[in-house]
């Protein structure tokens, strides 16, 4: 996908910062980060959201290594929220499939009210 972001980033035509790469997978720290970690994990592959038709062997995957991420970012043992988010009410912003890795602090309980 040429028009995609986070394809860029997989092809290094933008810079990002990558903590974690295999021949499947990319993670690399969110520009705009909410928590002191703010960590992405996406398949190289482009998909646009979680409700594409994605192999169950790619998205068993993308899932395990959220912990792997998680150690490398030090959050295994503090805890960590993932968030996967999709379309408009879950305001994905990018459509490449991404998983959320957040940690750094004690997250607060509930998602904040609706504006
Ligand atoms: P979402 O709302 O789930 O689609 O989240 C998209 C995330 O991608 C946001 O947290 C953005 O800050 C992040 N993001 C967008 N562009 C970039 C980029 N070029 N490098 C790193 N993170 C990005
Ligand atoms: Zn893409």
């Amino acid at each position: 996908m040429t028009d995609c972001v986070f394809c860029k980033i997989v092809a290094r035509d933008i810079p990002a910062t990558v903590v974690y790469e295999d021949e499947d997978i990319l993670a690399f720290e969110d520009q705009n980060p909410q928590t002191p970690v703010h960590t992405l994990i996406i398949p190289k592959q482009h998909y646009s959201s979680i409700s594409d038709d994605i192999p169950p062997e790619l998205l068993g995957k993308l899932f395990s290594k959220v912990k792997e991420v998680a150690k490398i970012k030090g959050v295994e043992e503090s805890g960590y929220r993932v968030i996967v988010n999709k379309g408009k009410d879950g305001r994905q912003t990018v459509f490449h499939l991404h998983v959320h890795i957040l940690g750094g602090i004690k997250l607060p309980i509930f998602v904040g009210p609706a504006d």
